[in-house]
């Protein structure tokens, strides 16, 4: 790459025709993970163009092999998907859900949710997370407005008055008006930034891994709130069914080094053997599970979106669906601001996007860390709450419908509207006639 201290010259390619007021330093986002992907894709598509950097080689992310991994993404994620023009792409390879079924193994309570009851889409849907990857990466590669350097690691960052030096591993620098964090949970951009960072160890790990099953499936989610964690089973297919399975650390690396048939067994023994499923596929693998939450979503010249910004208990399976909502919302801010001449990096623009985020973000991550607190025991007030709350929202029609449309990302997260994306209405940066 050949870059200078002014510009974004990168790697011999031209950038493409600007529309932002900046236009010499196009914002830059660091992180081509589902997050900077998307938000790449998003802002080029309403005619902004984008830098995007992400630390490793390309063909090690468009080559990963099957390893059973797979998002559950819920409606209204699916949504900013089709509006963008990815969903013809995704669909081919993604499992309609149409309804949970959640059975809480203390209290013994159960609670099947359907989504015909608020309408006629699915709830979501089973996508394998190497696929949703390599098809939005694809995706960004043909697009002209996104310069995409990979294998590229931010490594500092200098303040200017009017622009940002970032500094990268390679000894190069990249100036720009606007740093968007899209690393992760050990999010540089968020360090170097010194945007500080709540976090909690939950002392449990996540094993995920595929099961083919001897039967095809319903097309709905099991979810078995246990003592130890919960265990989703997620249909990927006919008869593959993702597995998310939530035990205390010690017990989960002893599962894995057991190997898969021990592993098959011990699933065997969790679900019941009235449900014999077949074996493990895919590559089992281990997650030690953080909660963390950032206290903001920006600082001077920065903002971040996705698990930058907010890393969740996979106990709802909230955590991309809540950064697709972070996506949409940053990427109508940015196209607003370009549309009416506003520096994109400047404080009143960046703060639009702060106050439309922090509470959706703090409520589902607060959410999802209370719910896996208030399910992943056995003492037995928790076990009486857990019962009557699930006892409630059974009986209650009009609150189920409510959990139902805000767990299918539908319903306005709170701090705001939804985004115009999430409704079906493209974004452009283009300014309305005078
Ligand atoms: C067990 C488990 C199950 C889950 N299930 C669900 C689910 O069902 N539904 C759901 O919505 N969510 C789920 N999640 C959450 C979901 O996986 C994450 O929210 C999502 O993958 C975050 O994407 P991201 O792009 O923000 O971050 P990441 O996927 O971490 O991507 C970060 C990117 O930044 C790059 N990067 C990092 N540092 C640098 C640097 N210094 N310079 C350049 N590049 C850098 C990395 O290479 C990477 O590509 C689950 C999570 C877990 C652990």
């Amino acid at each position: 790459m050949t870059s200078t201290p002014e510009g974004c010259t990168t790697a011999g390619r031209l950038l493409p025709a600007a529309t932002w007021p900046a236009a010499d330093r196009p914002p830059v986002i660091v992180g081509g993970g589902h997050t900077g992907l998307l938000l790449a894709l998003a802002l080029e598509q309403a005619g902004l163009p984008v830098v995007l950097l992400d630390r490793e080689p390309l063909e090690a992310t468009l080559a990963t092999d099957f390893d059973g991994r797979a998002l559950g993404l819920m409606q209204g994620a699916c949504r900013v998907l089709e509006t963008l023009g990815l969903w013809s792409e995704l669909a081919p390879v993604a499992t309609p859900i149409w309804g949970v079924d959640v059975e809480d193994r203390g209290s013994g309570a159960r609670i099947a949710y359907d989504a015909r009851s608020v309408g006629d889409a699915p709830f979501g849907y089973g996508i394998e997370t190497r696929l949703l990857r390599s098809t939005l990466l694809r995706a960004a590669l043909a697009r002209p407005g996104i310069t995409f350097h990979p294998a590229t690691v931010v490594t500092g960052l200098r303040r200017q008055p009017d622009r940002l030096v970032l500094a990268l591993a390679d000894g190069h620098s990249l100036a720009t008006s606007l740093l968007l964090g899209a690393d992760g949970r050990a999010s540089a951009v968020r360090a170097l930034a010194g945007i500080p960072l709540r976090r909690y160890d939950y002392r449990q790990t996540a094993l995920t891994f595929a099961v083919r099953l001897r039967r095809p499936q319903s097309p709905r989610v099991r979810e078995l709130l246990r003592p130890a964690g919960p265990l989703a089973l997620l249909p990927i297919g006919p008869q593959l069914c993702s597995i998310t399975w939530i035990e205390q650390t010690e017990l989960a690396k002893a599962l894995l080094a057991a190997g898969p048939v021990h592993l098959a067994a011990a699933l065997q023994a969790e679900l019941g053997s009235a449900e014999p499923f077949g074996e493990v596929v895919g590559r089992p693998t281990g997650h030690p599970l953080q909660g963390q939450l950032a206290a903001r979503y920006i600082a001077p010249r920065v903002a971040l979106a996705g698990d930058a910004a907010h890393g969740l208990h996979p106990i709802h399976a909230q955590g991309w669906n809540l950064g697709v909502r972070d996506v949409a919302a940053l990427a109508e801010v940015l196209a607003e601001a370009a549309a009416h001449g506003q520096d994109p990096g400047s404080p009143e623009v960046l703060l639009r996007y702060q106050r439309w985020r922090a509470g959706d973000a703090a409520l589902t991550f607060n959410l999802t860390d209370n719910l896996n607190r208030l399910f992943s025991n056995d003492l037995e007030p928790a076990k009486l709450l857990r019962s009557a709350g699930l006892g409630l929202v059974d009986r209650l029609a009009p609150l189920k419908r409510l959990v139902i449309r805000q767990g299918m990302g539908l319903g306005a997260p709170l701090g705001g509207r939804l985004p115009k994306l999430a409704q079906g209405q493209p974004l452009t940066a283009r300014a309305a006639p005078a």
